[in-house]
C-alpha cells in the first residue's frame, strides 16, 4: 500500500484496539474511544487577490473532552482530510493524557496549499474559518494551536477574530501566539525541546550519552529545525536533514546554526554549503544512532522498516510510523519513542501558555523549561513503567497509560444518556 493510501484514523484505531485488549478496557469505553465526539465540516468562501472567489473546506474535530477542553493544532495542507483530522484529534487525547495536562483532544485543518496563499489570502481564510467554528471553540471548550502550515501569526488572527465576536480580548482561546499577544516564552522550541528530552532519556536507557550521538532528521520546519538546533547544542552530531525539496548530509556533522540561516533565506535545506545532497528516502535508513521523523504521517512503513539502521526513533511528527512497521522495528531491536510522548513538549508548553493567560501572570523562560523537563521526564518514566508492566512496546505502553487516565475520568463522570 502506498503511504498516501494508509488511513491515519485506521492506524490510530489499530493501536487503540491492541492497547485496549491488553489493558482490559470495557466494551462501552472502547466504543466511545474508537469514535470521535464531534466533527464539524465548514465551507469557506475567500476572495483571492486576483478578484476571484475560492471555496475551501475546513474541519474541526473534538475526539474527547473527558479530561478538559479539547486541545490541538490547525493544519493547512493539501492532504488534509476528515479522517486525518480525526486521527490527529484522537492522538491529542492520548498525548494530553500521557503528559497529564488537563485537556482532551481536538484538531482542525483546511484543505489548501499554504505556500501558494498570499498573506492577505491566508488571513481572510483563517478569519472565515474561525468565524465558522466560533461556537465550538473557546478557552473552556477547545483551544487551537499551530500545526503544519500555520504559525504564530495565524494564531494571532484566530485570537483577534474570536475576540471581535465575543467583544473582549480573549487570549486563552489559542496557544502558540506571538509573545506580545500573550504567547509563552519557550513555546516555539517546545516540541523540539521535548524531542531533545526524550531522546536523552532513550539514550540513557541504552546506557549511552547523547553527546556524540549521530542524528538524522526528516523535516526542517518548526519541530525538525528546533530539534536539530537543540540536539546540536547538546553535543549530538546531526549528519542528515531533509525537507519537501530534498535531503542533505555531512558525516562529520552539519553546522546547524548556519543551516538555519540558509534555510530561512533559501526556504529549503538543499544547496547548503558544507553538505552534499542525498536521496530523501535514504535519510530514513541512514546509519545513525537517532532518527527523528519530523515531517508527516506514514513515512516508516512495512516497505522500509527493515532497512532502518537507527538504534532509536524519536517521533517528532504525528503518525510517522504505520501499524505494519511497528512489529518490524521491534524485531530489529529499534527503540521507538512514540509520537504521543516524543512530540508532547508542544502541548505541554501550550498548557503553560493557557495557564499564564488565565492567571494573567507570566513565567520566566527558565521556569518554563524546567517545568517542561519535569513533565516530559515524568511522562517518559510512566510510559516505560507501563510498557514493562504490560510486557509490550513503548507505543502500546503509552496508549495504555493514556487510556487508563482517560478511562478513569470517564468512569468518574459516567455516561450522560
Ligand atoms: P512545519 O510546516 O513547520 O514543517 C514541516 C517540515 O516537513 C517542512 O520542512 C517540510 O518541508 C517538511 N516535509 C513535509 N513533507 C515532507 C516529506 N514528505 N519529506 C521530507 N520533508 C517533508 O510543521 P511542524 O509544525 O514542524 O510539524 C511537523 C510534524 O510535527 C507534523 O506531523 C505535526 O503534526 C507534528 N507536530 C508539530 C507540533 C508543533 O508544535 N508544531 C507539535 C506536535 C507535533
Amino acid at each position: 500500500m502506498s503511504a498516501t493510501l494508509i488511513n491515519p484514523y485506521e492506524a490510530m484505531q489499530a493501536r487503540l484496539r491492541v492497547a485496549a485488549q491488553l489493558y482490559g478496557l470495557d466494551d462501552a469505553l472502547f466504543k466511545v474511544f474508537m469514535a470521535t465526539n464531534r466533527s464539524m465540516i465548514v465551507s469557506l468562501p475567500v476572495l483571492m487577490d486576483n478578484g476571484q472567489w475560492e471555496v475551501f473546506t475546513g474541519y474541526r474535530v473534538q475526539h474527547s473532552t473527558a479530561r478538559g477542553p479539547a486541545k490541538g493544532g490547525i493544519r493547512y495542507d493539501l492532504n488534509v482530510s476528515l479522517d486525518e483530522i480525526k486521527a490527529l484529534a484522537a492522538w491529542m487525547t492520548w498525548k494530553t493524557a500521557v503528559v497529564d495536562v488537563p485537556f482532551g483532544g481536538g484538531k482542525g485543518g483546511i484543505v489548501c496549499d499554504p505556500n501558494r496563499l498570499s498573506l492577505g489570502e491566508k488571513e481572510r481564510l483563517t478569519r472565515r474559518y474561525v468565524a465558522e467554528i466560533m461556537d465550538i471553540i473557546g478557552p473552556d471548550r477547545d483551544v487551537p494551536a499551530p500545526d503544519m502550515g500555520t504559525d504564530a501569526q495565524t494564531m494571532a488572527w484566530v485570537l483577534d477574530t474570536y475576540s471581535m465576536h465575543v467583544r473582549r480580548t480573549e487570549n486563552a482561546v489559542v496557544t502558540g501566539k506571538p509573545l506580545g499577544l500573550g504567547g509563552s516564552l519557550g513555546r516555539t522550541e517546545a516540541t523540539g525541546r521535548g524531542v531533545l528530552i526524550t531522546a536523552r532519556e532513550a539514550m540513557q536507557r541504552l546506557g549511552k550519552p547523547l553527546a556524540g550521538a549521530t542524528v538524522a532528521i526528516q523535516g526542517f520546519g518548526n519541530v525538525g529545525g528546533q530539534a536539530a538546533r537543540l540536539l546540536h547544542e547538546a553535543g549530538a552530531r546531526v549528519v542528515a536533514v531533509s525537507d519537501l525539496k530534498g535531503a542533505i548530509k555531512n558525516d562529520r556533522g552539519l553546522d546547524i546554526h548556519a543551516l538555519m540561516k540558509h534555510a530561512a533565506e533559501a526556504k529549503t535545506v538543499t544547496g547548503f554549503k558544507g553538505s552534499e545532497p542525498m536521496e530523501p528516502a535514504s535519510l530514513l535508513t541512514h546509519a545513525v544512532d537517532i532518527l527523528v521523523p519530523a515531517a508527516t504521517e506514514n513515512q516508516i512503513t512495512e516497505h522500509n522498516a527493515a532497512q532502518v539502521r537507527a538504534k532509536i526513533i524519536v517521533e517528532g511528527a504525528n503518525g510517522p510510523t504505520t501499524p505494519e512497521a511497528d512489529p518490524i522495528l521491534l524485531e530489529h531491536g529499534v527503540l521507538v519513542v512514540p509520537d504521543i510522548l516524543a512530540n508532547a513538549g508542544g502541548v505541554t508548553v501550550s498548557y503553560f501558555e493557557w495557564v499564564q493567560n488565565r492567571q494573567g501572570f507570566y513565567w520566566r523562560e527558565r521556569e518554563i523549561n524546567e517545568r517542561l523537563v519535569d513533565y516530559m521526564t515524568h511522562a517518559f518514566q510512566a510510559t516505560f513503567a507501563t510498557t514493562d508492566k504490560y510486557k509490550t512496546n513503548p507505543r502500546i505502553g503509552a496508549y495504555i497509560l493514556a487510556l487508563d487516565r482517560v478511562a478513569q475520568a470517564m468512569r468518574y463522570r459516567g455516561f450522560y444518556a
